[in-house]
């Protein structure tokens, strides 16, 4: 343990005595008694070492990196940079966090990511949302296609368990994880313009205020003030829109259907020309959305309907529902609702190369660098596989040995080549799964439904769809154990 007279530099802060500590091996033994530094905690003793080793000339802070938005991807992306030693800070435009949108579906692949950000995160996610165990595909007139049991299986063989929560909560326990590991986060601050220098970048936001880092995340979703700075400042091209995908999605809450929690599970039900998926998130609300191809976008009533609202709405959609075919039970559960959304899918169909992922000290992820319609339920998973890919890619800073130092002034030549690396593994993934998600709206929508039923049927059949669905959960790293990164 460090004593005034140290010149060690401690990592981590212990909870009980006000010491900071050194030994790894106490990490080991006591983990719940000991959280990081902070960043001006750290930089103390960044300079203590400095001038212990007389190398004045090493830059005297933990890199600050600016992460603008905290919706899914910027608050996750900030516990793992921080878990690397670096300082991040998170800019966010709205200063409260509005009740939005139904439920967020996460596979293996978005939910290991949280554990590897922050364990007991992922167990207190566990344990405020509903576990999901199956997932099964049925037709219009409720048989089984196919479908898969093992679900309750994929946090041994793939690291995360797939589960639905509410997404007001699931953003809400996000931004509380910031202030429980120190990092810093202001909301009201909407990014205006970014500015490149040789060594740093300046972020413009309302208001007139700046703020300094030596490199950007933009986390700023589908329309992202970062995106269009790395496209027309840094690459001289035109910013590409997300356009819509001509699917028009209804989605709320209603009662868990009796029996449909036993075992918790997705279910898709394939009618006419429509689909609903639905999965159940706590012991008795169901989260469900029904996809309608409706060609051109109608933004008026796209919006979260209040209560008052939604039985007007509802008798609206009920009809349609009943003639593309689908049976009582699913009638019922759509005339129960209790919250109702109406949204436009939009999706990039030019996607961005790798290289347009990123400038010198600016990088893309998350709806930033790939805006993608709903039909798949992968925005989010993407986006957490986006952070754990670029993560895994910066060199560690978190002090300990001599060696930081140098990795510290090695950093400000080498970024442009890691977000370059990133982007190449990421970009490939992110495209395919896009284009799937639009592929997927025009199979949930087509009119020809025998031979759209027999396809789905096939593909359980000959292991095709429970295959695509592994595949899909050996993201971003394989099974379950995270390699280890340096
Ligand atoms: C209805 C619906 C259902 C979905 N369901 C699923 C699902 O089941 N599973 C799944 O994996 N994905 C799902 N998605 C997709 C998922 O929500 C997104 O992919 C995910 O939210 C992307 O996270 P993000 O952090 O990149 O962007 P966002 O969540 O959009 O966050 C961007 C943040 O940046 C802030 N911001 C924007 N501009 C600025 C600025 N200039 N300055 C400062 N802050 C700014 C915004 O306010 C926001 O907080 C769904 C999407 C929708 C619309």
């Amino acid at each position: 343990m460090c004593d005034p007279g140290c010149e060690r530099p401690p990592t981590y802060r212990c909870r009980f005595f006000r010491v900071h500590i050194y030994i790894p091996a106490v990490k080991r033994i006591l983990p719940h008694t000991l959280s990081p530094l902070t960043h001006s905690e750290s930089n103390v003793y960044i300079e203590r070492l400095q001038s212990a080793m007389s190398t004045p000339e090493i830059p005297a802070k933990a890199p600050m990196v600016l992460v603008i938005g905290s919706g899914l991807t910027g608050p996750v992306i900030a516990i793992l940079l921080q878990k690397k030693g670096y300082s991040p800070v998170v800019f966010e435009k709205y200063t409260e966090n509005a009740d939005i949108g139904t439920t967020i579906a996460l596979m293996s692949n978005g939910t290991k990511v949280l554990g590897v950000a922050d364990r007991e995160m992922m167990e207190e996610v566990y344990k405020r949302s509903r576990l999901v165990e199956a997932i099964y595909e049925l037709n219009g007139k409720n048989e089984v296609l196919g479908g898969n049991e093992d679900l309750r299986n994929y946090h041994a063989k793939f690291g995360g368990h797939p589960f639905g929560w509410q997404r007001t909560d699931f953003r809400l326990t996000l931004i509380r994880q910031l202030a429980k590991h120190g990092i810093e986060f202001h909301e009201g601050w909407t990014l205006e313009k970014l500015v490149e220098g040789e060594n740093s970048v300046t972020a413009y936001f309302n208001g007139g205020r700046t703020a300094v880092g030596d490199f950007v995340i933009g986390c700023d979703g589908a329309n992202s003030v970062v995106r269009r700075t790395i496209l027309e400042d840094f690459h001289k091209a035109e910013n590409p829109h997300a356009v819509y995908s001509g699917t028009t999605h209804w989605a709320g809450f209603s009662p868990v259907p009796e029996g449909w929690n036993d075992p918790p599970c997705f279910r898709h039900i394939y009618a006419t020309g429509s689909h609903v998926v639905c999965y159940p998130f706590t012991n008795t609300e169901i989260s469900w959305g029904v996809t309608l191809r409706i060609p051109e976008p109608s933004k008026k009533d796209w919006r979260t309907y209040a209560p008052e609202e939604t039985a007007r709405l509802i008798k609206d959609l009920l009809p349609i529902a009943e003639k593309a075919g689908f049976q009582p039970n699913i009638l019922k559960m759509l005339e129960e609702t209790t919250r109702l959304i109406k949204f436009g899918s939009y999706d990039l169909v030019n996607e961005l190369t790798p290289a347009q992922w990123h400038s010198n000290r600016l990088v893309l992820m998350g709806d930033s660098a790939h805006p993608s319609g709903v039909s798949l339920g992968q925005g989010a998973n993407m986006s957490l596989g986006d952070c754990y890919a670029l993560y895994e890619q910066l060199p560690d800073l978190t002090m300990g040995d001599r060696d930081f130092i140098a990795r510290l002034k090695q950093l400000d030549t080498t970024l442009p080549a890691i977000f370059q690396k990133y982007a190449e593994k990421r970009q490939p993934i992110t495209v395919a799964l896009v284009k799937g998600a639009r592929a997927q709206s025009f199979v949930r929508t087509d009119e020809d439904w025998e031979a759209r039923d027999h396809r789905l049927k096939t593909s359980w059949e000959t292991g095709v769809a429970k295959q695509g669905l592994e595949d899909i959960c050996n993201e971003p790293f394989p099974g379950a154990v995270p390699p280890v990164t340096v």
